[in-house]
């Protein structure tokens, strides 16, 4: 038994980088061939798959459209599985991954090990590290299974270049049928920002004081070429989309650039943006943890300090 089984889901027709990451992830760590399961995947998209590491893509659904169901995707993995026994399964943990899992596990046997921040073989074994306590420490566990369903974060690895040189396998194959009939589906409105796919965030917390701090917010992500986001806490008080939130319990985000605003830094937060590569904190308290965690601070009021960092940006030559 060796080998990976990738699970990736298309944004919007499109292959989130997180997905690109997994490949590579499942690559370095296989020590096998990497197989991908893509619903809904076209044919520019098996092709950079392959590009990008998949020695077989098995193409599921009809092109273009990938909406996840998790009755017939499970049933889906789960025959691909017991057909290649692959000795890790990998899907990027989002909604889609954390419903999908689990439950796969479950059926196959397999140990799972879900919002993992990092996958290492030591001597042969797989370790996966994911955060735990409510993200106050990091566990590292391995399984007497040796076989294994994780979902990973975004931002554990870097995707491999293209290489157009690769060739792999296409095949197609059948999604079941499904016990669960779709009615409708909604988009968030907050949905339309990837945040995942950033690479600049301005992200408010609590110390925005309400929901018009994010119209302050606004013009300094779009000066940047960036999105907006959030902490927890503006989620639930209704000041912003849920889509918004980073952390523990939302997003995982891998900006070049992490502006925090009025955010303190709590744990749950970092869990969603630590790996930022460089975090800006503007916070009117000079003690709070985000500063720990920052590059660069301001302590400042939020409602000065960012229009007047968003007027001295414009004044600057473009790059
Ligand atoms: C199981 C669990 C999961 C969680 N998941 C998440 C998650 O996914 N994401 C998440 O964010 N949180 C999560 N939380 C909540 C988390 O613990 C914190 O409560 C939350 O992150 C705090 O949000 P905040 O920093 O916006 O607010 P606060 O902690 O209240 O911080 C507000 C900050 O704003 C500053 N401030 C006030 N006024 C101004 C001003 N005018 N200008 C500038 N700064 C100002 C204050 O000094 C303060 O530092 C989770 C909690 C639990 C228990």
């Amino acid at each position: 038994m060796s080998g990976a089984l990738v699970i990736v889901e298309l944004v919007s027709g499109k292959l989130p980088q997180a997905g690109l990451e997994l490949l590579a992830l499942a690559r370095l760590l296989s020590g096998g061939s990497v197989s991908v399961m893509a619903p809904g995947a076209d044919e520019v998209t098996v092709r950079t798959l392959i590009a990008r590491g998949a020695d077989i893509v098995y193409v599921t659904g009809v092109a273009g459209t990938n909406d996840y169901n998790s009755d017939s995707w499970i049933g889906c993995a789960e025959r691909l599985a017991r057909e290649l026994n692959p000795a890790l399964i990998l899907a990027v943990h989002n909604s889609t991954g954390a419903d999908l899992a689990p439950r796969l596990a479950f059926r196959l046997g397999y140990g799972c090990a879900t919002g993992c921040v990092a996958v290492e073989n030591r001597d042969g074994v797989l370790h996966f590290t994911r955060p735990c306590y409510g993200g106050n420490a990091r566990e590292t566990v391995s399984f007497n299974t040796g076989l294994v369903v994780a979902t990973v974060r975004a931002g554990v690895c870097d995707a491999l270049p293209v290489d157009a040189a690769r060739s792999g396998e296409v095949v197609a194959v059948e999604l079941l049928p499904s016990r669960v009939r779709v009615i409708e589906r909604k988009r968030d409105s907050g949905g339309a920002q990837r945040l995942e796919d950033a690479k600049v965030i301005v992200a408010g917390g609590r110390g925005l004081n309400g929901p018009e701090g994010f119209n302050v917010l606004e013009p300094l992500a779009a000066t940047l070429g960036g999105v907006v986001g959030a902490s927890r806490v503006p989620c639930d008080l209704g000041w912003c989309s849920h889509a918004m939130q980073i952390g523990l319990t939302g997003k995982t985000v891998t900006p070049e650039l992490y502006i925090a605003v009025g955010i303190s830094g709590a744990s749950h937060h970092l869990a969603g943006c630590g790996n930022a590569k460089t975090i800006v904190a503007i916070n009117t308290d000079a003690e709070a943890a985000i500063f720990r965690d920052a590059k660069f601070g301001v302590v400042g009021d939020y409602a000065k300090v960012v229009p007047a960092l968003t007027a001295a940006i414009k004044t600057l030559p473009a790059v």
